[in-house]
């Protein structure tokens, strides 16, 4: 059996890049990196139910209800690949979202290793979306969503960051630079907490 690798979340603004380092970092520990966003916006395309329901939230900026982000969470967590460890992207978002997470691992006898920040001026957020709605055509790239979307993360997410460092979760990553240049400070600051791929 292989060993267990970490139980990870990433948070960070929108256009921190947590997505891309959700990649980096899912290879890098194997263990499977969930985007709750991703999974919404695979639902909205497909049209499923789930996808009808989160559209309208998603589209405007806000976040999707808690009840329902927090149903798919479990659902998905329980799969068997996410047994050994995982990385969260964009999930918890809310007090409510991390209350569920907080259970749900208690419930199967187990808890967060760190919790990666990644920090990024809201001037370069803003930029750097603004070019992702160019080359992706995300619907809620707009500029004014984009704006609502970094005041929900001040208003609703912003205030985990402090939870999290109660609990001496939290590291701390500058989030501009390459990508292979953050991978490597993510790596580095999580190795001296004793999170090792
Ligand atoms: P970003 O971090 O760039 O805003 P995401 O892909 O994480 O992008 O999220 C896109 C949208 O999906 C959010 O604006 C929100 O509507 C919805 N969403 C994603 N994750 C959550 C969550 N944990 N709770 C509520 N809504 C969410």
């Amino acid at each position: 059996m292989s060993p267990a690798g970490p139980r990870l979340l990433l948070i960070g603004p929108p256009g921190a890049g947590k997505g891309t380092q959700a990649q980096q970092l899912s290879q890098a520990f194997g263990v499977p990196a969930i985007s709750t966003g991703d999974i919404f916006r695979h639902n909205v395309a497909q049209e499923t139910p789930l996808g009808l329901q989160a559209k309208a939230f998603m589209d405007a900026g806000d976040n999707v209800p808690d009840s329902l982000t927090n149903d798919l969470i479990t659902d998905r967590l329980e799969e068997s690949d996410a047994a050994n460890g995982f990385l969260l992207d964009g999930y918890p978002r809310t007090t409510d979202q991390v209350r569920h997470l907080d259970d749900f691992l208690a419930g199967h006898n187990t808890a967060m290793d760190a919790v990666v920040q990644l920090v990024a001026d809201p001037d370069v957020v803003v930029s750097r979306l603004r070019k992702r709605a160019t080359e992706q055509g995300r619907s809620d790239d707009d500029e004014s969503v984009v704006r609502h979307r970094l005041e929900v993360y001040q208003d609703q997410t912003a205030p985990l960051i402090d939870l999290y460092t109660q609990r001496g979760l939290v590291v701390a990553i500058d989030g501009i630079g390459d990508i292979s240049e953050v991978t490597q400070r993510i790596m580095s600051a999580l190795a001296s907490v004793g999170v090792t791929a």
